[in-house]
């Protein structure tokens, strides 16, 4: 049926009216109902093995926009919408963000849905729907206050299945309900799912706040993602979490293994579980109780699970591999107890190490531990990143399983981070190269017959300044903030953590004040762009937010500084943020300290966007430099085996912010954080507290790397002047992102992991 008359239909019948009638609100709805409706009939790919990504998060962000991509039916409701004088945009604004999870690990799930999918491979995600998801970002105070993020509307993209499955934690048994969103593939006419769990009765919207009590299970399961874990009640409840999304999930396989005409023992010849992060790894001791239970003896069991999980390892930083204590277990799930301690058992007697164990002399569960004895793969998700895994941080494992190690470079949809979000860009592509990029994005590397075109230079500058004057609209309407859209925008976006080091940047922001003070203006305006959430518990990140929005105030109201360096910090940094930053940014800031970001993928999406990236050799940003050779990046900073070296040496190697604090150019800047000026809006005790933290211990660095991020970002400011040159570096990288397609990833995935 026409598509005219279908939304005719459902306007009617939802609301009495035509659908030039409806408002925003009722025609977004109506497109809802379409669009899903569409999305679900489509049948799932065929194959005799399926997939199963198992992840706490999925960042999906808005759909509407993205579903009628992969539909293919973007253009024609743009048309339609005009043709009753209305805008597709507008009523993309209302759809709400889904808020279910926390920044780059949930967002690269998401895009791995959206590629599996695409590649009509036959793949489910797995994980939880959580109320509140993290939280709501405000500014206060220059302060963020964390309030709760009700996203869910009675219309959504998830149905309820009408399946439910019970999850027997020790004294009481939940029942998981399953909801599905649909997972339509572009260039094919299959859907793949999102299977999400929830309790049956969640909570009542909590009064105030992000609190709420933790103890209170049944009903507080999936309120909030991550609960705050700074307390054993918020810890435990994590465990109930992950336990309650594994055995529901576990359960749910087991069916549909049986569905699709299978018995238990061809578990690993017919299934395939990612695990994302250690998050999900229970799901490996509950498959081997629920097989035994179904007749399996334990070597039987033990042997098909091996044989059907893969684990994804997102991270080195320590705070990050998770350890449970077994007590935790014990009274989460009883019954695992004691297939981890065979487990245990059996680990040992492969290998005595006892830091290779996973439960060790103190009763923790090492989770990490238990996917690599027991999973068939373990991947790291960029080449540093792996190198670091082998060599170092699981080396003991990898001289025991070298066969299991491999590395899968992160990418990111280019559906949703190019063409959805910045649509003149991918005009400007398609009419040099063709539209075959997207099939292919490969080919975005014919844009680079261009380099000496200067229409086609003119015409990406042109693009770029739309871009930002679009973004300094949109950030004008939210926040009344009135950025120079003829500046420099140098962003920074992503999750606040020391390691991520914004508080590097944040110092360069004062270098430059003061020289602006002093009477030398840069040879460009700068605008310093932040968006990032700290988790709630995370005292030194709240402080770092602290400190970027009293320098923000600080600026504002000096006319002399204005003009020439700017501050602005987005509030509530989330998807939607990003797509409409990414399109604007000149300078992508990817500046953590070498070693300690995995890959990174906002630093792939704003290269796509024609940034130049301004980083450290971390993470995947060593393969965008290598991708688009020195003239096209700018690098600095110390090398991944010096830092690993001052972290690790016991003697006079072993790094001292001290040192580096206490020379002329540096003492100055930290000191800057207890200045009289920035104590004028500032907290006194948060910024002394950072200051003293940064002086005397700095752990993530950043005085190390300072005064050459300091110099190397001058370079930039200075080089954005030659506008035709940096019109060609924008052009090289965009011509270069095509190798950090997720499309990519998910084939490579496939190739040397799953083999659907
Ligand atoms: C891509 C993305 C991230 C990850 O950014 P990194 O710079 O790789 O840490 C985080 N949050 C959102 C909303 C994103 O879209």
């Amino acid at each position: 049926m026409d598509l005219k008359v279908q939304m005719e239909q459902i306007t009617q019948e939802r609301f009495g009216l035509l659908p030039e009638r409806c408002d925003d609100r009722q025609l977004y709805e109506a497109l809802l109902v379409l669009t899903r409706r569409l999305a679900q009939e489509r049948p799932a790919p065929e194959g005799e093995r399926k997939l199963y990504y198992f992840s706490a998060e999925f960042l999906v962000g808005k759909l509407l926009d993205n579903n009628l991509l992969a539909l293919g039916l973007r253009d024609q409701v743009r048309e339609l919408l005009t043709s009753w004088g209305r805008d597709l945009n507008a009523v993309e604004e209302q759809e709400p963000e889904p808020s279910l999870g926390n920044g780059g690990l949930g967002r690269l799930a998401a895009c791995f849905l959206d590629s599996i999918a695409a590649l009509g491979l036959r793949g489910d995600g797995v994980g939880l729907n959580y109320h509140y998801g993290l939280f709501h970002q405000k500014f206060a105070d220059n302060k963020q206050r964390e309030v709760p993020d009700p996203w869910m509307e009675p219309e959504s993209w998830l149905i309820p299945t009408g399946k439910s499955y019970t999850v027997p934690f020790g004294g009481f048994d939940l029942t998981a309900k399953l909801w599905d969103a649909a997972v339509p593939g572009a260039y094919n006419d299959k859907a793949n799912r999102l299977h999400l769990f929830d309790v049956e009765s969640p909570a009542q919207p909590p009064e105030n706040g992000i609190d709420f009590d933790k103890t209170d299970i049944v009903h507080h399961l999936t309120s909030f993602l991550y609960p705050d874990d700074g307390d054993d009640a918020g810890r435990l409840l994590r465990v109930y979490q992950q336990y309650f999304m594994v055995s529901a999930g576990a359960q749910l396989i087991l069916e549909e293994l049986e569905e699709r005409g299978y018995g238990p023992h061809q578990l690993a010849d017919h299934t395939v579980i990612q695990i994302n992060d250690t998050h999900p790894s229970m799901v490996i001791p509950e498959l081997i109780r629920l097989l035994t239970a179904k007749g399996l003896t334990m070597d039987e069991a033990i042997g098909q699970v091996s044989r059907t999980c893969a684990y994804t390892n997102h991270t080195i930083l320590a705070e990050a591999l998770e350890k449970w204590p077994m007590h935790f277990i014990e009274r989460v799930a009883p019954q695992l107890a004691p297939i981890i301690r065979e487990l245990d058992w059996r680990a040992r007697e492969v290998c005595p190490d006892p830091a290779a164990a996973i439960l060790d002399e103190h009763g923790l569960v090492h989770m990490a531990h238990m996917d690599i004895h027991y999973g068939y793969s373990v991947n790291g998700v960029a080449a540093l990143h792996t190198e670091i895994l082998k060599r170092v941080e699981l080396k003991r494992f990898c001289d025991l399983y070298p066969q299991k190690f491999n590395n899968k470079t992160n990418g990111v949809t280019l559906r949703r981070w190019l063409e959805a979000c910045n649509p003149d860009l991918t005009g400007l592509i398609d009419r040099c190269i063709g539209p075959d990029w997207r099939q292919d994005p490969g080919r975005l590397v014919g844009l680079l017959d261009f380099i000496d075109n200067d229409r086609v230079l003119e015409h990406l500058l042109v693009v770029k300044q739309s871009a930002k004057e679009r973004f300094c609209r949109q950030l004008r309407d939210a926040q009344g903030i009135d950025l120079d859209p003829n500046s420099i925008f140098d962003v920074q976006i992503k999750r606040l953590h020391e390691y991520k080091r914004q508080q590097m940047n944040a110092l360069y922001v004062i270098q430059k004040y003061l020289e602006i003070k002093a009477g030398r203006t840069p040879e460009h305006p700068v605008t310093v762009i932040f968006g990032a959430k700290a988790a709630p518990a995370y005292v030194m990140a709240k402080h770092i937010i602290h400190l970027i929005l009293c320098l923000q105030k600080l600026i504002e109201n000096d006319p002399a500084v204005r003009p020439w360096l700017r501050v602005a910090m987005v509030e509530n940094y989330n998807v939607t943020w990003a797509e409409r930053l990414i399109p604007a940014a000149d300078i992508s800031e990817q500046i953590s300290l070498a070693s300690k970001e995995a890959s990174g993928t906002g630093n792939m999406k704003l290269m796509a966007n024609g940034a130049v990236t301004l980083g450290t050799m971390d993470g995947a940003n060593v393969e965008i430099a290598e991708l688009v050779g020195p003239g096209n990046i700018y690098t600095f900073g110390a090398h991944s085996d010096r830092v690993i070296r001052l972290y690790n040496d016991k003697g006079g190697q072993r790094y001292r912010s001290l040192d580096y604090y206490h020379t002329p150019r540096v003492e100055r800047l930290v000191d800057f954080l207890l200045s009289p000026e920035l104590l004028e809006t500032g907290d006194a005790k948060a910024l002394a507290a950072l200051w003293r933290d940064i002086k005397g211990k700095d752990w993530f660095m950043a005085l190390l790397d300072l005064e050459e991020y300091i110099s190397v970002k001058d370079l930039a400011v200075r080089q954005y002047g030659d506008r035709k040159a940096w019109a060609r570096k924008m052009l090289v990288n965009i011509a270069k992102s095509g190798y950090f397609s997720s499309d990519r990833t998910i084939k490579q995935y496939n190739e040397d992991i799953w083999h659907l």
